[in-house]
């Protein structure tokens, strides 16, 4: 990675003083960074009003076109420009929100991944949702006019009159716009285009009132003095006086036990501000309250470099490599615990599914009060909160997912990234950042230090060891020498030459499901597919029903009687006859999630299952909910995607089935073998996690593939050394800086022939810089765009950036479309 400061940073920290919160110095103009798709800043002039107030790091309403955008400040200056600009309307913060530091990262990844600066800002606040949804409409000044024209003349079913009319009255929200007018989104668009209306982006704060009991602390509000002139009814008279003898916050559900009526009593109450109600920071139930284990010898070497680094206040990155079970988590806590001891923050990120209210629980548990949790269940406002607590050093020890590592963290001292290898720390819309590498840099900066931990390091990281840029950490062992669980792999092939069927579970698995289910053990069963087959084809002429907006197949959902697309979510129900020859002769090919849960119930029918993929969880509390039942053992199954392989540590799971280890073997992409090394040996490292050892059953076709062989031997090391051997000789990374270019377009030959023209301007290339393509992307075709691939390698990373952003500037001298032009520096998925 290059250096934190770019050019542009130096340049803009030469600019004369913008003034930091002294409010004697007055500037007359700031540089704003907006979130539209180009590379600039935009200066507007300050009112009288704001000279003294505004910052970088601010948030700013400016006008732009016939919009209102907030956008980030990145400088206030007196410097006149050239040409005339336009006034800001409304400064959002006092107080910057991303402070020095967080802006100079802020331009390090739109340098280094090619993104816009406001796009890469908009992302890193946590409001970012706010000012995307937000949006309270008007009529603008020619609109007002329009409106009366078209509404004499329209016909009032007409979505475009309804939109006005509506507006006529009022401002309104989008959306209540959408709710009450559900046709409406193209009517609105288009009016906004010709700038009969504006929108402006607001600060939404969700009414803490309608949650539920159990979600909401009650506590007096700032006009409890006058309580005492009020004539209340007794339930409310009831709840004040228990709020006054009571000092502090109270959940409301189980007030409700001790005060009769409480919650409407609150309810009401907190209408005229007499008590706040506030929701609950995170529900703790189902956390594991543990006390802290003593370190045996390999946490303690492993802490111990850990705390020598945070006590010298260095940047340094470990690479903590602890197989599953090892006891991570525990190290994690004490490296915190000596950050705070330091006086320092920490942050902890953890892949996106793992963020759950249980591992929540066990950092109140063991931090209270000092930490903030940033969950992207929260509500806007809620985790605007928790940001607030946190710059004010109020929280110190933070826990969120990918974004978590823009949490203005005071004094800095340590950052940890869990399952450092999860591609969830790869976000796959721009800006196109890694957390994890994010989180390198940030720590850079901040002379703080860095943990990642994986069982199943990154082929980077664990090269980035080797050549010590990174320091190894090992916990070769399960914690109290518990076994590692003993994986056998079963040969379909053999299989299938043996009982002559195609079966979707071999003997060997089906009689160690019945062996659990009369010892009242567990099992959980991976598949790494959804759906039930994946895909329908004709049987007479072959033919494969393709979604009609993405060149893939579609999958068959037995449940809602339909096929749907896993690239667009477009669904059809399943055709009676082959949509191209009219033959009857329609089959159903491949396995999925769905089907194996069908099989189950088929094959032991006495047994509770459940299945966790994305059909059977829609939000954060299912998924929850379902391995909350799984732990609880009211499940003797459960089923899933690679969902199930993440950290779950339930002690009576005793048998980890794979049903195939084959599924992203085949996929066109030079990280298959490393994905699936790294499933296979998480998902096994779910058994014997108790008292009781563990066995793991993997089906394949593919028993001799080193990623399959080597995971079930638990050998990382020597997947490491052939993968490794693998990269060097292809000049894939870590030996070269990567990048994933796609041109897309509507049409196929728009995009064909803008690919020829971007290829013809980078020619000739560098030497020291690879190109393959322009070729047709591994799936050609998107949400109704084809989509054409360059693949760039470069053993530099400097010329490898100085060519995307040729490529970029390009794209904007011919006036692509926003979108036409998609770059993915250090690509995780090639697809
Ligand atoms: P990992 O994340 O490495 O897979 P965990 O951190 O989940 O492993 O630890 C596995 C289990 O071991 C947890 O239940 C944890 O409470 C327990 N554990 C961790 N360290 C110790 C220790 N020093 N002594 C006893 N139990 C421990
Ligand atoms: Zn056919
Ligand atoms: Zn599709």
């Amino acid at each position: 990675m290059d250096d934190f400061h770019s050019d542009e940073a130096g340049r803009e920290a030469r600019r004369e003083p913008a003034d930091f919160g002294s409010g004697q110095i007055a500037n007359t103009y700031c540089d704003v960074s907006l979130p539209v798709p180009l590379d600039q800043a935009f200066t507007y002039s300050l009112p009288e009003t704001l000279r003294h107030r505004v910052q970088a790091g601010c948030r700013i309403v400016v006008p732009f076109g016939p919009r209102k955008l907030t956008g980030v400040v990145i400088a206030a200056h007196n410097d006149a420009p050239e040409q005339a600009v336009r006034e800001a309307l409304r400064l959002i913060d006092e107080e910057p929100v991303l402070d020095a530091s967080l802006l100079a990262l802020g331009r390090w990844i739109a340098g280094y991944y090619c993104a816009p600066l406001g796009e890469v800002l908009r992302s890193m606040l946590p409001l970012a949702a706010e000012t995307r949804s937000g949006k309270i409409y008007q009529l603008t000044d020619s609109g007002r006019d329009a409106a009366r024209q078209l509404l004499l003349e329209a016909n009032p079913d007409d979505a475009v009159a309804q939109v006005l009319a509506l507006l006529e009255r009022r401002s309104l929200s989008l959306t209540y716009l959408k709710k009450k007018l559900p046709l409406a989104a193209n009517a609105i668009r288009s009016l906004e285009k010709k700038g009969f209306i504006a929108a402006e982006d607001v600060v939404s704060d969700r009414d803490p009132i309608r949650s539920p009991a159990e979600h909401l602390r009650v506590s007096l509000g700032g006009a409890s003095e006058a309580s005492g002139l009020l004539k209340l009814p007794k339930a409310e008279r009831e709840l004040l006086a228990f709020l006054e003898l009571h000092p502090g916050s109270h959940n409301l559900a189980e007030l409700e036990g001790t005060v009769k009526n409480a919650g409407t009593a609150a309810r009401a109450l907190a209408k005229r501000s007499l008590v706040t109600l506030e929701r609950e920071p995170l529900s703790i139930s189902g956390a594991r309250e543990r006390a802290p284990h003593a370190l045996n010898s390999a946490q303690q070497a492993a802490f111990d470099q850990i705390r020598a680094a945070i006590e010298q206040r260095e940047f340094r990155v470990f690479l903590m490599h602890g197989v599953t079970g090892s006891g991570k988590t525990e190290v994690y806590l004490n490296a915190i615990d000596a950050a705070l001891a330091a006086g320092r923050g920490a942050l902890l990120l953890v892949p996106e599914i793992a963020l759950t209210p249980a591992m929540a629980g066990e950092f109140f548990a063991r931090f209270g009060e000092r930490v903030a949790i940033l969950h992207s269940a929260f509500s806007d406002s809620e985790r605007a909160g928790q940001w607030r607590r946190i710059r004010k050093g109020q929280a110190s020890v933070v826990v969120g997912t990918r974004s978590g590592v823009f949490a203005p963290v005071q004094h800095l001292g340590l950052i940890i990234v869990d399952e450092e290898h999860d591609s969830s720390y790869k976000q796959e819309e721009t800006p196109r950042y890694n957390g994890r590498d994010t989180a390198i840099m940030r720590a850079q900066h901040a002379g703080a230090c860095v943990v990642l931990g994986s069982a199943t390091p990154s082929l980077e990281s664990r090269f980035n060891a080797e050549r010590s840029k990174y320091t190894l950490l090992t916990l070769p062992e399960r914690i109290q020498q518990r076994p590692m669980p003993r994986v056998d792999l079963i040969d379909m092939r053999q299989e299938f030459l043996e009982t002559r069927k195609v079966a979707t579970f071999s003997r060997a698995l089906v009689d160690a499901v019945t062996e659990r289910l009369a010892s009242g053990e567990q099992t959980m069963l991976l598949l790494n597919r959804r759906g039930f087959s994946s895909f329908v084809a004709c049987r007479s002429c072959g033919h494969r029903i393709e979604c009609q907006n993405c060149s893939i197949t579609m999958t068959f959902h037995k449940r809602d009687r339909r096929l749907l697309c896993h690239m667009c979510n477009y669904a059809r129900k399943v055709p009676s006859v082959c949509p191209k020859c009219e033959s009857e002769h329609i089959y159903f090919l491949g396995t999925g999630s769905e089907k194996v849960e069908d099989e189950l119930h088929a094959q032991f029918p006495e047994a509770r299952i459940a299945r966790l993929d994305r059909d059977t969880v829609t939000g954060k509390k299912h998924y929850e909910h379902i391995l909350h039942g799984f732990r609880e053992k009211q499940f003797d199954i459960l089923v899933g995607t690679q969902m199930i392989a993440k950290g779950h540590d339930i002690p009576n799971v005793t048998l980890v089935g794979v049903v195939s280890a084959d599924v992203g073997l085949g996929m066109p992409d030079f990280r298959a073998a490393e994905r699936t090394f790294q499933l296979l040996t998480q998902v096994a490292g779910r058994a014997g996690r108790g008292d009781l050892p563990g066995i793991v059953l993997v089906q394949t076709i593919n028993p001799d593939h080193y990623a399959v062989r080597l995971s079930a031997a638990q050998d990382y090391e020597a997947f490491y050394q052939k993968e490794i051997q693998f990269r060097r000789f292809m000049h894939y990374p870590p030996f070269s800086a990567m990048a994933n270019v796609l041109v897309r377009a509507i049409r196929q030959e728009d995009a064909l022939r803008m690919a020829t023209e971007l290829d013809l301007h980078i020619k000739p290339l560098p030497e020291n810089i690879k190109v393959l393509g322009p070729a047709e992307a591994p799936v050609l075709r998107i949400k109704t765009e084809y989509r054409y691939q360059f693949l760039v390698k470069s053993s530099s990373r400097k010329a490898l950036n100085e060519l995307l952003q040729k490529a970029r500037e390009f794209a904007r001298g011919r006036k692509w479309g926003a979108t036409a032009l998609m770059m993915d520096v250090d690509p995780l998925s090639l697809m």
